[in-house]
């Protein structure tokens, strides 16, 4: 984002504007935290500002503060195409194609609100005025703290802006430990607990609060690992026979594909979730170094994200899913023994 754009959103955020924060579908850490904290920042201006998801997300992330002003598109339609018609401003963050906000796509293309993409996925699409977006950052909840701070307003920052960032820097970046963790962020990190957020707190809210039943059916997805080693790959299936018989809630799943690249030699890891209401297999993708898993979920399962985590679909059976996969991975043989 080069000078004058940041004066331009200085001027454009001067007045108190209608503005709206929407995020994608299936909100994780990182989206609900980057327009939260977002939220709480804009408030501070006089803003009149809305928060709006696509769809459901995670108990374990329902606690975060201003969690409650949620509007989702799922279950409120008409309030919020209302609320995006309307908008002054619209932030769209943690993505940067209209479609991965679910069904709110029509209506953010019809708006005729001034757009500001706060992003750090690949390959963004050209719907935004401004467009913030940087592959290298780990997690958007960093790029908002750098969106404030470009505003020249760290000192807007306190405990509830500071808890809303960190929530998203730590799942975005496995707490800490994966490649896009930079000194920077923990500079940053620094800052928000300096700020007053609650590092030991945070991280028991969102990890420490399993059912019985999420680690039961943790035990069946790690039952179910397979591994090719010619490959360096791991996988992991879930039948929703298998969701059901463990009583499957959003968020259930989450992280449990890292288990397959937590084996030696491996550096490809997937997991294939059966989801029978969609009629589709849900699928996320793990690499270690340089393999792209971006590139493999955009070429084959209709999905992209960054080189070491994406996500995508497959309208195949399960069992043709798995098939697929591993026809793919002959093509990629090669490439993953180099890492
Ligand atoms: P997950 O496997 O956790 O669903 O997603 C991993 C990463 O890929 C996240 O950063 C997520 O935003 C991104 N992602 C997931 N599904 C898609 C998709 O269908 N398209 C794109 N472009 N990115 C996705
Ligand atoms: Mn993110």
């Amino acid at each position: 984002m080069n000078k004058l754009e940041i004066t331009n959103i200085n001027n454009l955020l001067e007045a108190p504007k209608k503005i709206v924060i929407v995020s994608h579908k299936n909100p994780d850490g990182d989206a609900i935290g980057s327009s939260l904290g977002l939220y709480h920042y804009l408030l501070k201006g006089g803003h009149d500002v809305s928060v709006l998801m696509p769809n459901d997300y995670p108990s374990f992330l329902k606690w975060i503060p201003g969690n409650d002003i949620i509007l989702r598109h799922d279950s409120q339609k008409t309030e919020c195409d209302e609320l995006i018609n309307n908008a002054d401003i619209i932030f769209t963050l943690d993505f940067n194609a209209f479609h991965r906000a679910g069904n709110m796509e029509t209506a953010l293309t019809q708006s005729k609100a001034k757009k500001i993409m706060i992003d750090h996925h690949q390959a963004p699409d050209d719907y935004a005025d401004y467009t913030f977006s940087d592959t290298n950052m780990s997690s958007t909840c960093e790029m908002v703290y750098h969106f404030i701070s470009m505003l020249n307003d760290t000192n807007l920052l306190d405990e509830t802006i500071a808890t809303c960032l960190y929530v998203g820097i730590m799942t975005d970046t496995g707490s800490f430990r994966f490649s896009s963790t930079s000194s920077k962020t923990h500079q940053i990190v620094a800052q928000l607990i300096e700020k007053g957020a609650k590092n030991d707190e945070i991280h028991n809210d969102v990890y420490d609060t399993n059912s019985f039943e999420r680690l039961q059916l943790l035990g069946c997805a790690l039952n179910n690992l397979k591994v090719i080693p010619e490959s360096r790959a791991a996988y992991i299936t879930l039948s929703q026979e298998e969701l059901n018989k463990f009583n499957y809630k959003k968020g259930d799943t989450e992280g449990v594909v890292n288990y397959g690249l937590s084996l030696e030699n491996v550096v490809l890891a997937a997991i294939f979730i059966e989801d029978k209401n969609e009629g589709i297999i849900k699928i996320s993708l793990r690499s270690k170094g340089n393999f792209s898993v971006n590139e493999m979920s955009r070429l084959h399962f209709d999905g992209g994200g960054h080189t070491n985590a994406a996500g995508g679909r497959s309208s195949l059976s399960l069992n043709d899913t798995v098939e697929k996969f591993i026809s793919i991975l002959s093509t990629y043989k090669k490439a993953l023994n180099n890492e």
